[in-house]
């Protein structure tokens, strides 16, 4: 074991820092590690495996398409990519599709798009174009994206980053009203903050930023990358609002925990900014991918695994809360996106993640205090039972380490 990790530890970058476990194979919620143990996972590699490790149906689904065709470009069409990007449509509510392969470059994309739709559709004067976005916001890596972060770690030492981006506090309607201008193209929003630490806005935040961006004219972008796809028990996070997007990018589990799919989706006089040439990903929609894609949200829908992760989130959540410990400081989230916050005066999530990680449950921490449980949505009331029975089990050891 230990020279596994030296092994990535003296190779590799050493931009993550991942639990002292060694993983070689999973199924369903389970993973096993190099010795043979087994853990249900709690983290699905942060809401990417929804569908659970190594689904057989996207498994076959994927093997049979990789004899057939993988990966031509989108110099050609292919008898998969259309079926695709209908069904998204389909499922959104959304009229056009662009496919990309992360999370990041389908918020790049929608970047791009916001933009490009202020100059030529809103009339924007050239380069003034301004993107509205929330403290706290998690979006993805890249330059641009970091540069609209309010993390410093995330953005120490990567300047200078591209202007345009003004950052407002989430959760506050108000704020976004007043950060509006004549210039203002779009607001980029996650309806529930992720890597934030699951955090929730106030009751009917989405929708009234709605009705604001639509009396000004501005886009609403909404960040679905980790919230979409079924997690918090509806297709999309901002269902749950009746909230209807100008935009929205999905990612992680539309790649049914096989492969990296992504997409932007959005009205016509958005997408149709786009001009052969102006955008576009030599992976972003192959053969492949596009097959996975399809199949993840077909399992989703028939296997009714979006009313499961409602049903089974509000399950989770009144389970956490009964259990008494002066650890805990607050149970919140929707669905199978829930944080369990840790009291710092005693632990931090991570000390928390490591005891559970002895016990048979993977989880990571959130920042310094929140313990993230987002299990595959195909987890059963059982398991997500003797979850919740170690969690109590750790927190009362843990309570009693403290006096
Ligand atoms: C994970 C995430 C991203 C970035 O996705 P990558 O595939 O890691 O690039 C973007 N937005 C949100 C809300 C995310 O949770």
């Amino acid at each position: 074991m230990q020279a596994i990790f030296d092994c990535e530890n003296n190779y590799g970058a050493h931009n993550y820092e991942p639990l002292p476990v060694v993983l070689v194979r999973g199924e369903g919620v389970s993973v096993w590690d190099d010795q043979g143990n087994r853990y249900i996972d709690m983290m699905s590699a942060y809401s990417a495996v929804s569908h659970g490790h190594c689904h057989p149906k996207l498994v076959n689904a994927l093997t049979h398409q990789a004899k057939q065709l993988a990966i031509v470009s989108r110099a050609f069409y292919t008898d998969k990519l259309g079926q695709f990007l209908q069904k998204l449509c389909a499922v959104s509510g959304q009229d056009r599709a662009l496919p990309m392969n992360t999370g990041a470059e389908a918020v790049e994309t929608a970047l791009k798009a916001a933009r490009k739709w202020a100059y030529t559709v809103k009339k924007v004067p050239e380069n003034k174009a301004e993107i509205v976005c929330c403290e706290g916001n998690f979006h993805g890596r890249t330059i641009a994206i970091v540069g609209m972060s309010s993390e410093a770690q995330y953005r120490y030492g990567f300047g200078p980053f591209p202007e345009g981006f003004i950052t407002i506090p989430y959760g506050d309607a108000n704020a976004l009203r007043k950060a509006i201008t004549a210039n203002t193209a779009a607001f980029i929003v996650e309806p529930i903050q992720g890597e934030a630490g699951i955090i929730v806005p106030p009751k009917g935040y989405l929708k009234q930023c709605e009705e604001i961006c639509r009396e000004n004219n501005v886009l609403l972008l909404c960040d679905e990358v980790q919230t979409g796809m079924g997690r918090t028990g509806k297709f999309l996070a901002s269902d749950h609002d009746h909230v209807k997007p100008d935009g929205i990018m999905l990612g992680k589990a539309l790649g049914g925990g096989l492969l990296p799919v992504s997409a932007f989706l959005s009205r016509h006089d958005v997408m149709n900014v786009f001009t052969p040439g102006d955008h576009g990903s030599t992976f972003g929609g192959n053969p492949l991918a596009a097959t996975i894609g399809l199949a993840a949200i077909d399992v989703l829908f028939n296997e009714n695994l979006i009313a499961q992760a409602a049903e089974l989130g509000d399950h989770l959540q009144s389970e956490l809360r009964q259990i008494n410990s002066p650890l805990i400081t607050e149970v919140r989230g929707k669905g199978l996106m829930v944080g369990l916050v840790i009291n710092p005066a005693y632990y931090s999530a991570r000390d928390i993640c490591l005891r559970l990680l002895k016990l048979g449950v993977l989880s990571k921490e959130t920042h310094e205090t929140v313990v993230r449980l987002a299990p595959p949505l195909v987890i059963t009331k059982q398991q997500l039972d003797s979850v919740v029975a170690t969690i109590a089990k750790v927190l009362t050891a843990a309570e009693a380490e403290t006096v």
